[in-house]
C-alpha cells in the first residue's frame, strides 16, 4: 500500500516545498465587498461560491464595507463562511455623502430629467454616492491601506468555475494593473459630459497619457468621442497603487470638481475604464476569459479545456462577450 502511494506523497511534498520556498508565494491582496445589511442572503451566496471555487485553497482575507454599521447577525453569518480573516468596516461620511458644495437644486433637476429618460437609478442619490465612492474613495478606506490588490465581489453574482491558480499572483508577476471578465456599452444619458471632461484633462495633463495606451478601446475616432465601452466593474481584480498614484489622483480630483457624479450619474465603471485606458500600457490589462461569471443577466462562460478543467456549471462558450453590446471582441483585437 505504502508503495502505491509513494508517487502521490512525493508529489504532494514537492508541491508543498515549492509553494513554501517561493518568495512571496502569496500576493498582498484582499477580497472586497461593498454591501448593505439587507443584502445578506446574496452576500452569503457570493462568498460561498468564491470560497468553494477559489479561496478555500488560498485563504485570502475578506473586507466588507458599508455606509452603515453591519449588524451582528450579518457579521456572524458571513464570518463562518470565510477561510481567511474577515474585517467589517464602516465608510466615513465624508467619503460617501453628497458634498455640501454640490448645488442640490441643480442635482435634483438632473435626477428628474434622467428619470424622464428612463435611465436606471435615475433618481437615486445613494446610487450616485456608491458610484463616486467606488471611483475615488474605496482604496482610501483605512482597512484597505495594508493591501495592494483587490478583487471586487458583489452580492448575488455567480462564479461558475474552479480557479486553480492565484489570480493575484498572476497580476503581480505579470505587472498587470487592471483585469476584467465582461465589457459592455455604457448608457450614454448617464455620462453626457464625461468625455468632454476627459478631453479637457488630457489637454491639461498630456504627461500622464501612456505611450502604449488603449484610448482606442474607449474611442473609435482617435479620442474625439466616447464610444461608451467600459469594463464591467462589478468584477474587478486590480492594483490599488494605480488609483493611489499621481495620474489617477489628479484625474479623480478633476472629475470630482466638475460635479458629474451628482449632476449626471457618472459610474465607476466608465471612470476606471477610461483611466486605465489612458494611463496604463495595453500590456498591463488582462481579460480573465477563464473566469466563469455572471452579474444580473449578463454572464461569461469559458470554453474548451478551460471550461472542463474549471468544472464549470455554465454552458460552454455562452458569453455576453460574443454579442454586439460587448466591447471585448474589439479589446482582444486591440491588445493582441
Ligand atoms: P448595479 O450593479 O449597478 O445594478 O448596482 P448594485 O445595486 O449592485 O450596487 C453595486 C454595489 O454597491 C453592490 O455591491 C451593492 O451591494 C453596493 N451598494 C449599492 N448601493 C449601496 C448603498 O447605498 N449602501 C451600501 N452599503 N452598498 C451599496
Ligand atoms: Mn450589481
Amino acid at each position: 500500500l505504502s508503495h502505491d502511494y509513494q508517487p502521490l506523497r512525493e508529489y504532494a511534498v514537492s508541491a508543498a516545498e515549492k509553494f513554501l520556498s517561493t518568495p512571496n508565494a502569496r500576493a498582498n491582496a484582499t477580497l472586497l465587498m461593498l454591501c448593505r445589511n439587507s443584502e445578506l442572503e446574496g452576500v452569503l451566496s457570493s462568498v460561498r461560491q468564491i470560497e468553494d471555487r477559489f479561496n478555500r485553497k488560498f485563504n485570502y482575507p475578506w473586507i466588507f464595507l458599508n455606509d452603515e454599521p453591519f449588524t451582528d447577525e450579518f457579521k456572524q453569518r458571513v464570518s463562518i463562511l470565510a477561510s481567511g480573516t474577515v474585517q467589517f468596516g464602516t465608510i466615513p461620511e465624508e467619503h460617501w455623502k453628497q458634498p455640501d458644495w454640490i448645488d442640490e437644486k441643480k442635482a435634483a433637476a438632473a435626477r428628474a430629467k434622467m428619470k424622464s429618460q428612463r435611465v436606471p437609478y435615475a433618481d437615486s442619490v445613494s446610487y450616485r454616492n456608491m458610484c463616486r465612492w467606488n471611483s475615488g474613495f474605496f482604496y482610501k478606506h483605512e482597512l484597505l491601506q495594508p493591501y495592494r490588490y483587490y478583487w471586487r465581489v458583489e452580492p448575488d453574482v455567480q462564479y461558475y468555475c474552479d480557479l486553480n491558480y492565484d489570480p493575484f499572483v498572476f497580476m503581480r508577476d505579470n505587472n498587470k494593473v487592471y483585469a476584467f471578465t465582461i465589457s459592455l456599452i455604457e448608457i450614454p444619458a448617464s455620462v453626457p459630459t464625461l468625455w468632454d471632461t476627459v478631453k479637457e484633462f488630457m489637454k491639461e495633463y498630456p504627461q500622464y497619457i501612456h505611450p502604449n495606451n488603449t484610448i482606442s478601446f474607449v474611442s473609435d475616432n482617435g479620442g474625439e468621442d466616447y464610444n461608451h465601452c467600459h469594463y464591467w466593474s462589478n468584477f474587478e481584480i486590480a492594483d490599488m497603487d494605480f488609483y493611489r498614484g499621481e495620474a489617477y489622483t489628479k484625474f479623480f480630483d478633476f472629475l470630482e470638481a466638475k460635479g458629474g457624479f451628482y449632476y449626471e450619474r457618472w459610474g465607476d465603471a466608465p471612470v476606471h475604464s477610461i483611466a486605465v485606458s489612458l494611463f496604463t500600457s495595453k500590456k498591463q490589462l488582462h481579460y480573465f476569459r477563464d473566469i466563469g461569471y455572471k452579474h444580473d443577466s449578463f454572464g461569461h462562460c469559458p470554453k474548451g479545456s478551460e471550461w472542463s478543467s474549471g468544472k464549470c456549471t455554465c454552458k460552454p462558450d455562452e458569453s455576453f462577450n460574443k454579442g454586439g453590446h460587448s466591447c471585448t471582441w474589439g479589446w482582444i483585437h486591440l491588445v493582441h
